[in-house]
């Protein structure tokens, strides 16, 4: 078993500190052989509170692939959890997939929890159920099991969609054409809220079983939400989507989705102001899945969690609002203007 905290160490040929990604308080490498674990956790903040964020089990072609990824995606938690107004700083985790998930990687997981004392706590993210997040709690009380997190994150998105739509377009969400690339825990449920609504639902998944459990008449499957000619998109799939190059096959007029670093990079976003498409950041819309998760601990009931939800549409809606006032995208917006 190895257990390091490598964050001020030169590691697999890496200098942790001197990473592009890096400006956080710890990172840490555990590895258990005989389980089949390798898995980082990094702690961006905890200035707020505990760390909070999910737990990747992903096949990545290089350590530092996977370090990029959880560098990246723990930052985004210390502003997802900032701007949902929970008092929580931002971590995240990575399993490298390299065979099956087994019950002694996650047992060896909980292991690597433990070590670090509550400083981290971990719910799932791809890769990693409910059910996993479950058998882990037997091991380590570090974890969120107390709810799937995705229906959470679909409600904060459904309102925030309502919304953008009322804000930008001055317009009902009645008829809408909204496209939802991803038809998982987020997407599916997603599709479901809007179609409830009366929006005109199209749903995209590279995997077809995804599609084929959909059974509602007024959702339409199509291959591919990216490309597709709607008012709105919501990614829900994989983050890096946009790049200077992709957004030039984009057809909506607005994107607002669930997954994470939705951007490749930063610069995109004015990218897509130039191109007339109004982006809203994943930090802004997809904390619903936290405000879920934390609720027990912050004994909030069933109305006082939707309130929290129905607030990140308030924000939404305050943030649109001022980047027309002042011509500028919403990600320059979340910069100059607290929410
Ligand atoms: P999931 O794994 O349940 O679903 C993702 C779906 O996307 C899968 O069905 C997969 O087949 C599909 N997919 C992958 N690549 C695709 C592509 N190119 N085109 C179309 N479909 C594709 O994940 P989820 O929990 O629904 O989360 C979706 C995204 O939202 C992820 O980026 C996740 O990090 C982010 N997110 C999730 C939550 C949550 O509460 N679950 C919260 C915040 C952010």
């Amino acid at each position: 078993m190895i257990f390091k905290d490598i964050t001020d160490l030169n590691f697999n040929g890496i200098n942790i500190s001197s990473h592009h990604e890096f400006n956080h308080e710890k990172v840490y490498y555990y590895e258990d052989s005989k389980a089949g674990l390798k898995s980082l956790i990094a702690i961006h903040s905890s200035t707020k509170g505990p760390a909070i964020g999910g737990c990747r089990f992903r096949q990545y072609d290089t350590f530092d692939a996977g370090l990029t990824d959880v560098l990246r995606l723990s930052r985004g938690m210390t502003d997802k959890n900032n701007v949902a107004q929970i008092p929580f700083g931002g971590g995240k985790a990575v399993i490298f997939k390299d065979g099956i998930k087994s019950d002694s990687l996650l047992t060896a997981f909980a292991d690597f929890l433990n070590l670090l004392e509550g400083s981290y706590i971990s719910a799932e993210d791809i890769g990693i159920t409910l059910e996993d997040i479950q058998f882990i709690k037997k091991h380590s009380n570090f974890v969120f099991d107390n709810v799937d997190p995705g229906p959470f994150t679909a409600k904060g998105l459904f309102y925030s969609i309502e919304q953008a739509i009322n804000t930008h377009l001055s317009e009902n969400i009645q008829g809408k054409k909204i496209a939802i690339q991803g038809a998982g825990s987020v997407g599916k449920k997603l599709a479901e809220y809007l179609a409830g609504a009366g929006a005109n639902v199209f749903i995209s998944d590279i995997d077809k079983l995804k599609l084929e459990a959909i059974n509602d008449n007024n959702i339409t499957c199509i291959d591919d939400a990216f490309t597709f000619d709607c008012d709105l998109l919501a990614p829900c799939a994989v983050g890096g989507i946009f790049t200077k190059s992709s957004i030039k096959d984009l057809n909506c007029k607005i994107i607002a989705g669930g997954a994470n670093n939705q951007l490749l990079n930063t610069s995109v976003a004015d990218d897509l102001h130039e191109r007339g498409i109004l982006f809203i950041p994943d930090i802004l819309i997809n904390s619903g899945g936290v405000i879920g998760l934390t609720k027990d601990f912050l004994n909030r009931d069933d109305a006082k969690t939707e309130e929290a939800l129905k607030e990140i549409a308030y924000r939404v809606r305050e943030a649109i609002i001022f980047s027309k006032e002042k011509s500028i995208s919403i990600s320059e917006t979340l910069k100059r203007k607290d929410l």
